[in-house]
């Protein structure tokens, strides 16, 4: 069982095996222009994908949803969702962002003001600074619980779903509050309700998620499934992406600062931490000489492969010179506090550009 709330570092091969999720690699050779994370492996499973990539190829209506549960900073590892938001915003996808608030409310105790305010500081202000085009007229952003329509939804779709289901998958206990044992349907109808007739009616929906969030996905595909003659929903689609490896070495948390470097660090906060940042190097120079670095164990190279890297040769060879033993971590890490530096020092004043249109979202969102 995988608690969305609490997850810990995950298995992905078991997952893949014990929930029947694809490989994402067998439709790379189908995608026009993959994404970094596609090609480097960091998105590795899938269910339905297909529907996508021939929506994508035919020029067809598809929509992608994926939403933003605003309880604490946005980390590094976050901006993940956001690069793939803006490449399928390039495909020409509709884009529905969620804030789930009423999440928030139900699992972490935040009330909804402090939810609206945090979204908009934090998570929209970084999407629109990170490239994300808040203007483009097919982007549709809401709070839950202000979304008349995706509440309605929830409360139907409730009907052919009993206690005992959602125990079974999410091991809800005797004394979780049902505001949190309920949250999940709204998030069933923040991901169905794009194919509602007022919106367009049923089209492909792909929900880009990390490996934890697959229970609400089984959910979502069985009661889209449940419905099908009601509304004729077409089940979602999705994709599944690694986890950043925190500093520590664990995973990167919000709730664990010194595992995380956020997207609202200033560049010298953000050098600073990734000096900190756990490698794959060996105990003495010289036995890293002798038997090379382990790049697939160091905190440093994930910066690198997940975001700060777009060159595959030049990440290569990265790889290879660690392991080959030729490159030292503290030089390593050295080129990396350079792009570190630079990545939060653009990002900082895109930052402060997009202000004004974060807190223009508010309004409409108002
Ligand atoms: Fe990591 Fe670089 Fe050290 Fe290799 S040389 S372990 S990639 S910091």
């Amino acid at each position: 069982m995988i608690d969305p709330w609490n997850s810990a570092i995950i298995d992905y091969e078991k997952l893949r095996e014990q929930f029947g999720i694809k490989p994402f690699a067998d439709l790379m050779d189908d995608i026009k222009d993959p994404h970094p994370l596609m090609k480097r492996g960091i998105i590795f499973g899938q269910r339905d994908y297909g529907r996508i990539v021939k929506a994508m190829r035919e020029g067809s209506s598809f929509a992608v949803v994926t939403g933003m549960m605003p309880s604490g900073k946005m980390h590094i590892g976050h901006k993940m969702v956001v690069d793939q938001l803006i490449w399928y915003q390039k495909k020409g996808a509709e884009i529905y962002i969620p804030i789930a608030d009423m999440e928030s409310y139900s699992a972490r105790e935040v009330d909804f003001k402090t939810s609206k305010k945090l979204a908009v500081e934090e998570y929209i202000t970084n999407y629109i600074a990170l490239g994300l085009d808040f203007e483009d007229e097919d982007l549709h952003i809401y709070l839950q619980s202000e979304n008349e329509v995706v509440k309605d939804l929830g409360y139907k779709l409730a009907k052919k779903v009993n206690l005992s289901q959602l125990k079974a998958i999410y091991g809800f206990a005797n004394n979780t509050n049902l505001a949190h044992v309920y949250v999940p349907l709204i998030q069933v109808a923040d991901i169905l309700h794009p194919q509602l007739d007022e919106f367009g009616g049923p089209k492909p929906i792909v929900v880009p998620v990390g490996a934890d969030q697959d229970p609400h996905i089984r959910l979502t595909r069985d009661i889209a499934e449940r419905f099908k003659s009601t509304y004729q929903f077409i089940a979602p689609s999705s994709t599944y992406h690694r986890f950043i490896t925190g500093l520590t070495g664990d995973k990167m948390s919000s709730s664990k600062p010194k595992t995380a470097i956020f997207l609202s660090d200033t560049p010298e906060v953000a050098v600073k931490k990734l000096k900190t940042a756990k490698t794959g190097g060996r105990e003495t120079l010289e036995e890293q000489k002798e038997i090379g670095g382990a790049p697939e164990e160091c905190a440093v190279y994930e910066m690198l492969l997940y975001h700060l890297i777009l060159d595959d040769g030049k990440l290569k060879e990265i790889y290879r010179d660690c392991q080959e033993g030729n490159m030292m971590c503290g030089e390593c890490k050295q080129n990396a506090t350079l792009l570190v530096e630079e990545f939060f020092q653009k990002l900082s004043q895109e930052r402060e550009k997009a202000k004004d249109l974060a807190k223009a979202s508010l309004l409409e969102i108002s």
